[in-house]
C-alpha cells in the first residue's frame, strides 16, 4: 500500500532540491564578502540577467520587459511580461518574478531582497514593491508613460507609507530602452 504522508514528504523533499538547482549563483556569496551592496559591478551583473529575461519576451513578441529577484547574491526568482500570452492585465516581469521569489522564500515579503527590472515599474508592481517589502530596487530605463518609481509618481519612495524601497536608476539604461525602441518600432511597421 503507498503510504501517502511518507510520499507527499518525499514530493516536498524532491520540490526543495529542485528549486535549489534552478537558483543560479550567478554572484556566490562568498564574492559578496567584504563589499558593501549597492556595488555597481554587481548590479549590471543582475541587470544583464534580468535583460536576459526581456529579450526571451522579446522573443514571444510581449513588451520587453524583465526582472529578477536577488537575495545574498543568488537569484531566486525571474520573470518576463506574459500580458499578451496570458491575457492578464497583471502579469508583468516584476510580480512574476516576486511571484516565483515568494515561492521559494516561502513567505511573501521581500525582506533584504534586490529586484531587478529592465523598465522602471508601473503603479501596479510599484504598489507590489511597496506592499512586498522590497529592500531595494534597481531598475535600468525610465518609463515617462506609466513609470512610478520617479517618472510620474515616486511610489516607492513615498514618505506617507510605512516602507520605503531603496532605489537605483539608470543600470545598463540605454540597452534597455533600445529592446523597447527595437520592440515598438516594430510594431509600427506592420
Ligand atoms: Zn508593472
Amino acid at each position: 500500500m503507498h503510504n501517502l504522508e511518507a510520499s507527499s514528504a518525499w514530493w516536498y523533499f524532491i520540490n526543495r532540491i529542485f528549486r535549489y538547482l534552478r537558483t543560479e549563483p550567478a554572484v556566490r556569496p562568498a564574492n559578496l564578502k567584504g563589499r558593501k551592496l549597492p556595488d555597481p559591478i554587481h548590479d549590471e551583473t543582475f541587470m544583464r540577467q534580468a535583460l536576459a529575461q526581456a529579450e526571451q519576451a522579446y522573443r514571444h513578441d510581449e513588451v520587453p520587459v524583465g526582472a529578477v529577484v536577488v537575495l545574498d547574491g543568488r537569484v531566486i526568482g525571474r520573470g518576463h511580461n506574459l500580458t499578451r500570452r496570458l491575457q492578464d492585465v497583471s502579469a508583468h516581469a516584476e510580480f512574476l518574478a516576486m511571484r516565483e521569489a515568494a515561492g521559494w522564500l516561502g513567505h511573501w515579503y521581500f525582506n533584504k531582497c534586490t529586484l531587478y527590472v529592465t523598465v522602471e515599474p508601473c503603479m501596479m508592481c510599484a504598489g507590489v514593491l511597496v506592499l512586498g517589502r522590497m529592500t531595494r530596487l534597481v531598475y535600468g530605463a525610465a518609463e515617462p508613460k506609466f513609470g512610478s518609481c520617479g517618472s510620474i509618481f515616486n511610489l516607492v519612495e513615498e514618505q506617507r507609507f510605512n516602507h520605503r524601497v531603496s532605489v537605483t536608476r539608470g543600470v545598463l539604461a540605454e540597452e534597455c530602452a533600445a529592446l523597447m525602441k527595437k520592440f515598438f518600432s516594430g510594431l509600427r511597421e506592420r
